[in-house]
């Protein structure tokens, strides 16, 4: 084994590693160098762990190594992007699924003797352990369920949900009080109670949110999966794993922070549920939808009509992610600009399912960062812009989010995509979005429907272009 002062550096450098990681992370420009940070961190941290510790028999742990490495590496080869949140969902259930499983352990094997006031901490670091790791366990099985569409997408309103919340907190406390202070018989069933009591508010937690509000939930997983690894560190005494934990607690806290702004909700509110289960229902703003029609354009024209703009915002969603349109895009994106059309991107910040997610796959594509605008930045030139190509976005164009306080997106910022000159929506149909709720913008004068799938499309609408 190495000294422990070797392993204290090694995980200083760690730390600093995946400091720098987050850095590099947050900018497109750097994200691959941010990347490389994350994995040499880790690669560091674990290396250290296996030298500077007793890790029991090398065999088993080889074999638990090499079969995680495995499941991790093939997860990681086949996932699709666009079930990217599912999987980021799944990863966030094992972290608390460990937390929980670490607590359980360390009690059972509690060994040396402690002061009374050790004792009580040492408790206490295992009772929060347990509940952060449950809640954060049966909560991401639920944001799976949701986000597979194994699960409604529509928020799960319990009569006195609330108030059904607030007394599995209070028994959780109590019974936490009684696992700390009780007579060593009590502690085990009592520390079982906050476990089962933590599972069942975790699930409930996240059934009560409706499908808008699924990036806070994705994102408050996140830090919840950061203070259960914090809560394993304090458990096993080790510092890196509380600074890891600290860091992914803390930057999945400011990232629902700013999900929240970006969709106009308060944290305590989209927490409590009940978002996308108002009056308006699934189909906010759809009155006299039957006497609605919406104008159709053929690929053909959509190529005329783009080459004689000059100015051309597009707006991508998830509906682009599933059909893997980015390439020809960025083709047709090249072939409009060598005709002079200043072509720009506008960016929701919770397009597609998950956050980045159409950052990533238009840098995939090549696009110039330069073009990629966020909604903020785009929103005040629409009115000046020719024409706009929505490509398989629904929500994030809604403007029922401004103009019907019955819709469950109500309040929602949306890409103000009507107030352009021209609005062309490219998807298969007039279905829904994930939110459920109908969009006006489809029937509005200026907007005009081409449809079919999005690569197939834009290759059609390449195609007519070039010829
Ligand atoms: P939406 O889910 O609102 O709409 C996507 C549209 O894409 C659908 O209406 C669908 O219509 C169309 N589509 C699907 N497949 C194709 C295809 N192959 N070709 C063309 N069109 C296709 O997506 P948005 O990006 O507009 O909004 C994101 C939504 O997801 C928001 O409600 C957000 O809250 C939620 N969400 C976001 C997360 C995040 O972190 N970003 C996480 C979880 C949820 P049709 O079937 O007619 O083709």
């Amino acid at each position: 084994m190495i000294p422990a002062g070797a392993v204290n550096a090694a995980y200083l450098a760690a730390a600093v590693l995946f400091i720098l990681s987050l850095g590099g992370l947050s900018r497109r420009e750097s994200a691959a160098r941010g990347n490389l940070c994350g994995i040499a961190g880790m690669a560091l941290a674990l290396a250290a762990t296996l030298l500077g510790h007793d890790t029991g028999p090398g065999a088993v742990l080889a074999a638990v190594m090499l079969a995680g490495g495995l499941l991790g590496a093939l997860a990681a080869a086949r996932v699709r992007m666009t079930a990217m949140p599912q999987l980021v969902a799944m990863l966030h259930s094992f972290v608390g699924l460990a937390a929980a499983l670490v607590g359980f352990a360390t009690f059972l094997n509690a060994g040396d003797a402690r002061s009374a006031a050790e004792q009580t901490i040492f408790e206490i670091e295992i009772c929060l352990g347990v509940l952060i790791g449950a809640l954060t366990f049966s909560g991401s099985l639920a944001a799976f369920g949701k986000l597979q569409a194994l699960l409604s997408s529509a928020p799960l309103l319990l009569p006195a949900r609330h108030f059904l919340n607030l007394c599995m907190l209070l028994a959780c406390i109590y019974f936490g009080a009684v696992f700390v202070g009780g007579a060593p018989e009590e502690k085990l069933p009592a520390l079982l109670w906050v476990c089962a009591l933590a599972l069942l508010l975790g699930i409930h937690m996240v059934l009560a949110i409706g499908g808008a509000d699924m990036p806070v939930v994705i994102s408050m997983l996140n830090s919840y999966s950061g203070w259960a690894a914090a809560a394993t560190g304090f458990m096993l005494a080790n510092d890196l794993l509380i600074i890891t934990g600290a860091l992914v607690g803390s930057s999945g806290a400011i990232l629902s922070y700013i999900m929240c702004r970006a969709m106009n909700r308060r944290f305590v509110s989209v927490i409590l549920g009940g978002f996308g289960a108002t009056a308006g229902g699934a189909s906010g703003g759809a009155k006299n939808g039957d006497e609605k029609h919406a104008e159709t354009i053929t690929a053909a024209e959509t190529a005329a009509l783009l080459g004689r703009a000059s100015s051309l915002v597009i707006v991508p969603g998830y509906g682009m992610a599933v059909a893997q349109a980015q390439h020809p895009l960025s083709e047709l994106t090249r072939r409009l600009r060598e005709l002079g059309v200043n072509v720009r991107f506008g960016i929701h910040p919770v397009a597609g399912r998950m956050p980045g997610h159409m950052n990533v796959l238009l840098a995939e594509a090549k696009i110039p960062y330069d073009i990629v605008l966020e909604m903020d930045a785009i929103n005040p030139d629409l009115p000046r812009t020719d024409a706009v190509l929505v490509i398989g976005a629904n929500d994030i164009v809604n403007p029922s989010a401004l103009d019907s306080e019955d819709s469950p997106i109500a309040g929602m910022p949306v890409l103000e995509v009507w107030r352009a000159r021209d609005v062309i929506v490219l998807k298969r149909s007039m279905a829904s979005g994930y939110a459920g709720v109908e969009n006006p913008l489809f029937f509005r004068g200026n907007t005009r429907m081409l449809f079919g799938d999005a690569r197939d499309a834009i290759e059609e609408v390449l195609r007519a272009v070039d010829g």
